[in-house]
């Protein structure tokens, strides 16, 4: 039980990478609420984790609302008494061309990705200051935290800027025992990559499957998608580090696409 007496609070959780990051942690003994824009998902997933023995709690939570980030942060608080990790994962994708970006879709995707990361991460710092003793914020980057792609604009820009907040927070966190990192991970088949396929194949003019085998994996070692639970793996390593020695750093998990 790498976990055990935690209490951890996950954004997105209702679906996908988030969802598997929360069943994940319950499973090493933290208690978990699931944060999201889908509350009847958020309820569900946290129905399950309690099903398995786990301790669960759903919150509804927009992560680019202020009001709802500091009610959820709340509600998790009263409920377990305490926090000792964020993830930050809440997140969306939109694909375009730069040159026909509608404004409002810009504007939208970074709010969910770092109006969300920052208001988690402003809630989560004040409650970890206050019981004094330390915790761990981990941010759901991406590998396009270092690459582009074409069609993405407002998601690289935004997955950039995670790291330059992560690297922030491990200074300011330093002298309360607060860690911050970036997991990066490669392609993950979840609802949001399900969602592109088709989308890309229109823009690129080209079929599904050359977009999952030129575009998605062609510079993976191994033409490989990478699992949910292989990025939970990497969270469940941070949320667990218990020095300061691993701060401020960016994690990539993606069958060799990127190699720092
Ligand atoms: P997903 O669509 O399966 O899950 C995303 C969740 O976020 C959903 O439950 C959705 O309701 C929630 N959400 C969206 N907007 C929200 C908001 N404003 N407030 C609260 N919740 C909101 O997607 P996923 O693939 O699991 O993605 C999770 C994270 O991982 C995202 O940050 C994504 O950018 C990142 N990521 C995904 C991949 C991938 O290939 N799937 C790769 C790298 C990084």
């Amino acid at each position: 039980m790498r976990l055990a007496n935690k209490v951890a609070i996950v954004t997105g959780a209702a679906s996908g990478i988030g969802r598997e990051i929360a069943r994940r942690f319950a499973a090493e003994g933290a208690a978990v609420a699931i944060a999201d824009l889908d509350a009847g998902a958020a309820d569900a997933a946290a129905v399950e984790i309690r099903r398995d023995g786990g301790r669960s709690i759903g919150v509804a939570m927009d992560v680019t609302a202020e009001n709802e980030v500091e009610a959820g942060m709340a509600r998790c608080v009263e409920e377990f008494g305490r926090l000792d990790v964020l993830v930050s994962n809440a997140g969306i994708q939109i694909v375009s061309p730069l040159d026909q970006f509608p404004f409002a879709k810009w504007k939208l995707l970074l709010a969910v990705h770092l109006d969300g990361a920052f208001l988690t991460t402003r809630a989560a710092l004040r409650q970890m200051y206050k019981q004094g003793q330390g915790g761990s914020i981990i941010y759901m980057g991406s590998v396009h935290s270092k690459e582009a792609s074409a069609l993405k604009a407002p998601y690289v820009t935004a997955k950039h800027g995670l790291i330059g907040l992560a690297k922030v927070v491990a200074k300011e966190g330093a002298p309360h025992g607060v860690r911050a990192n970036v997991i990066c991970p490669g392609y993950v088949r979840t609802p949001l990559v399900d969602k592109q396929i088709p989308e890309q194949a229109k823009e690129l003019g080209i079929s599904e499957e050359a977009v999952v085998k030129t575009v998605m994996l062609k510079e993976t070692v191994d033409g490989e998608f990478t699992t949910t639970e292989d990025v939970a793996a990497a969270a469940l390593f941070f949320a667990s580090f218990e020095s300061n020695a691993l701060t401020g750093q960016s994690l990539v998990v993606s069958h060799g696409w990127f190699m720092q």
